[in-house]
C-alpha cells in the first residue's frame, strides 16, 4: 500500500497564542489537501488555541517536544498525558536544536520515543548529520547509529507507525537544501536500517520525511523520491508558502 505523505510544520519558538490563532486561520484554506497528513507542531502554549482555531479543518496540531516521565518534579516540562488531553497526536522528538541547545542525546530520544508510544502519540523522530560528518563521509554510519538507538525496545508494530525526519543539520534554517539525490540516498538508507532492525513490512510502512530549508520550489522534486514521504518544514511553515508545500502535488 502506498504510504500517505506527511507534511509537518515546525514553528520552533515563534508565535504568541494570539498570533498562532491568526496564522492557523490564514493557513487553514491554503493547506486543505486531504491527500496528505498535515501537522502544525507548535509551542506548548499555543497548542490549545491553535487546536481550537484548527477545528473542522484537516490540520493536526502537534507538539515540538515532551518529557519522558509521567508527571512530577520536572519544572518547565510537558508530559505526554498533557499532550494527549489537549488532543495532540504527533510530537517532534530529538530535533537537532534540542540536541544542540538542550543536551538531548540518542538515549533521551529513545526514552521519549518509548513514552510517546505508551501514550499512543506518533513521534516524529529527528536525525541528521553535521557538515563535518558529511564531509568526512560518515553520514550514513552516523544516521544508522541515531536510528538504532532511537528505536531500542520499540516494537515492530510501533515502529511501523513512527515518522522519521531526516534533517541534515547544515541544511536547517540555512537556505541550503540537500540535493534530491543526497536526501533520497539517506532516506533510503534509513529505510534499509529499519528493515534490518525489524523486517521489510515495517520498513515499507514507516514514513520518512526530509527536512532542511524545504520551500515551495524544492518540495515537488523532493517529495517525488521513492523513500521521501513528505517534509518537516521550519521557516516556510510560518508563511503562506506552506500552502504551496502542502499542495506540492497539485
Ligand atoms: C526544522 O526546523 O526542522 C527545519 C527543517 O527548518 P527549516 O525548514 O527552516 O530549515
Amino acid at each position: 500500500m502506498a504510504r500517505k505523505k506527511i507534511i509537518a510544520g515546525n514553528w520552533k519558538m515563534n508565535m504568541t497564542p494570539s498570533q498562532a490563532v491568526e496564522l492557523v486561520n490564514t493557513l487553514k484554506p491554503l493547506v486543505a489537501n486531504d491527500e496528505v497528513d498535515v501537522v502544525f507542531c507548535v509551542p506548548a502554549i499555543d497548542i490549545i488555541p491553535a487546536m481550537e482555531a484548527a477545528k473542522g479543518s484537516n490540520i493536526n496540531i502537534g507538539a515540538e517536544n515532551m518529557y519522558f516521565e509521567e508527571k512530577g518534579a520536572f519544572t518547565g516540562e510537558i508530559s505526554p498525558e498533557m499532550l494527549v488531553d489537549a488532543g495532540v497526536k504527533y510530537v517532534i522528538i530529538g530535533h537537532s536544536e534540542r540536541r544542540e541547545y538542550f543536551a538531548e542525546t540518542d538515549e533521551t530520544v529513545n526514552k521519549k520515543v518509548l513514552k510517546a508510544f505508551e501514550h499512543d502519540l506518533t513521534p516524529i523522530i529527528c536525525c541528521g548529520e553535521t557538515l563535518t560528518q558529511r564531509e568526512q563521509g560518515v553520514t550514513i554510519d552516523f544516521i544508522r547509529q541515531q536510528i538504532k538507538i532511537a528505536f531500542l525496545n520499540v516494537t515492530a508494530e510501533q515502529a511501523a507507525k513512527a515518522v522519521i525526519a531526516y534533517e541534515p543539520i547544515w541544511a536547517i534554517g540555512t537556505g541550503k537544501v540537500a540535493t534530491t539525490e543526497q536526501a533520497q540516498e539517506v532516506c533510503k538508507a534509513i529505510r534499509e536500517c529499519i528493515a534490518e532492525i525489524y523486517d521489510d513490512a515495517t520498513a515499507e510502512a514507516i514514513r520518512i520525511q526530509y527536512g532542511g530549508s524545504v520551500s515551495a520550489s524544492s518540495a515537488p522534486e523532493l517529495f517525488a523520491q521513492a523513500d521521501i514521504d513528505g517534509g518537516l518544514v521550519g521557516g516556510a511553515s510560518l508563511k503562506p508558502d506552506f500552502g504551496a508545500i502542502v499542495n506540492y502535488n497539485k
